[in-house]
């Protein structure tokens, strides 16, 4: 059996159990096994990471951003040389595909290294001044100690957005890490702590969600809150947030559209979208997840993404071959039953697909329905999980109030050979990001993030950095 690490938190530069040795089992998705624990911090200790932040922040913003960079740049190079370590923790607390473990921890490399070098260009202006010999200056400053709470879909990734802001930034933080995946996490921390980061820069805890958001975000040594999940929690951390006049950047939910118009390559469509909608089983915030598919084009569509879906070897991400692992937990297969079980109520009708594959893993079959009304559940909620919905549509008007009818704009994607339509798509579809004939969200330089119940503020991009600064205006006069 292939070793998996128990879990600690990491606070004030020192790894230690929870007070009182409190712990957790974490399981194998695959296989249902208990395969270690993960220390559960009380008050006590989240006073411990609090006090710890404190005193980093006060060391680290002195610290000079060429020499964050420097240690940021040695913990992307330490990530990339224990990326088998790494990968193959998530694959067992998770349940991805190896490979894509690998891509994961790979990207969150890339991630580390683009905010390293952003931060050195964290520059301020001078703005002419109305009267002579007065300097009016804008600097930058941190925003101060962080507290972000990020997902298990994917654990490594969610977390390496945030960090790798606020330590450019010169802020120092509290990651609330997954609880259900902890181990890949506490090594993107290890990879931190080895570079040299100073000690209450970075802290590292888990336990219980709400008790520790709860606490953290009112308290007022936190001065900025980032939190990655569902729009129903994002909605109630950013109430607590919004009472204690917090900063706040929130990545939520999503349910994509994809729209793909008479005049598109249906079989680079089909390719490339099943390949996105059935990455990480579908547990994915900018998953593909409703198909839009103009009538011209539409049987075409449907023969060849049901025909490429069902190409997919779904397993034990360990396995060589496997291209769909398991579900990170009971919840989702549950949840791909329920709306199924829904969708068909509504007579939408299944093309492939539809069972759970054995237990006790959470295993569950690609899934394809089509011609769902939009009043089942599928049409209204991301499904988070490995099933796709493929409905027709006639104009592009119809197309685009499909794509806008629901509260989500996270990510949307189009297909046409037309540069006409796919500018005119791209600017009526409310959404955060659209990417056209192909697939190409997510790299660490590009924005990130969600318009409406998807959220505010970016992941990605110059803007991430911005979102950890506060701008100091200065105006001096000769004495
Ligand atoms: P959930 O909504 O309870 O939890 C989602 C995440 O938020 C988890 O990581 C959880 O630990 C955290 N969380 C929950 N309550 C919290 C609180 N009070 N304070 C701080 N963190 C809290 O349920 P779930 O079953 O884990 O996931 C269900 C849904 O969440 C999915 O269907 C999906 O819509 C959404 N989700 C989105 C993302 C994303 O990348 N945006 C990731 C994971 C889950």
């Amino acid at each position: 059996m292939t070793h998996y690490p128990n879990t600690q938190l990491y606070i004030d530069g020192v790894w230690r159990n929870a007070s009182g040795d409190r712990n957790l089992p974490v399981r194998n998705p695959a296989t249902g096994e208990v395969i270690g624990h993960v220390a559960y911090a009380s008050i006590a200790d989240l006073d411990d990471a609090l006090a710890a932040a404190e005193r980093g922040f006060a060391a680290w913003r002195r610290v000079s951003a060429f020499e964050r960079y420097k240690i940021m740049r040695r913990a992307a190079q330490l990530l990339r040389e224990r990326v088998d370590l790494v990968a193959r923790c998530m694959t067992m607390e998770q349940g991805k595909p190896l490979a894509e473990a690998r891509m994961e921890v790979l990207s969150g490399a890339d991630t580390i290294d683009w905010f390293a070098e952003e931060g050195r260009r964290a520059y301020g202006r001078v703005i002419p001044a109305r009267a002579e010999g007065v300097y009016q200056l804008v600097v930058k400053e941190p925003v101060g100690p962080v507290a972000a709470f990020t997902p298990w879909n994917f654990p490594v990734n969610q977390i390496v957005r945030k960090l790798s802001a606020a330590l450019a930034a010169g802020c120092s933080i509290i990651v609330k890490a997954p609880e259900e995946t902890p181990a890949s996490p506490a090594e993107l921390i290890r990879v931190f702590a080895d570079a040299g980061v100073l000690p209450g820069s970075v802290n590292l805890v888990y336990g219980d969600p709400a008790e520790i958001s709860s606490y953290l975000i009112p308290h007022p040594v936190i001065r900025k809150i980032s939190f990655t999940g569902s729009t129903v929690v994002g909605k109630q951390l950013a109430a607590i947030a919004g009472q204690h006049m917090k900063r706040m950047t929130m990545e939520l939910g999503g349910h994509a559209p994809v729209i793909i118009f008479d005049d598109a390559d249906a079989t680079a469509a089909a390719k490339a979208m099943v390949a996105s909608k059935f990455r990480n089983a579908g547990q994915v915030c900018i998953s593909p997840t409703r198909f839009l598919v103009q009538e011209g084009i539409y049987e075409q569509f449907v023969e060849q993404f049901v025909a490429h879906a069902k190409l997919l070897k779904v397993g034990n991400g360990l396995d060589s071959g496997v291209t769909m692992g398991s579900l990170a937990n009971p919840r989702r297969s549950a949840a791909m039953e329920a709306n199924l079980a829904d969708a068909e109520r509504h007579h939408a009708k299944l093309r492939s697909g539809g069972r759970r594959l054995g237990e006790p893993g959470n295993f569950y079959e690609p899934t394809v329905i089509t011609e769902s009304p939009i009043e089942a559940r599928v049409m209204n909620e991301e499904p988070f999980g490995p099933l796709a919905v493929i409905n027709p549509f006639g104009s592009f008007d119809d197309a685009v109030k499909e794509a806008n009818r629901l509260p989500f704009g996270l990510a949307a994607y189009a297909w046409t050979r037309s540069a006409r339509t796919a500018q005119g798509i791209a600017a009526a579809v409310e959404t955060g990001m659209i990417s056209i004939n192909h697939v190409g969200l997510g790299m660490p330089e590009t924005p990130f993030g969600g318009v409406k119940d998807s959220g505010y503020g970016s992941e990605g991009g110059t803007e991430a950095l911005e979102a950890y600064l506060n701008p100091k205006f200065i105006s001096q006069a000769g004495l």
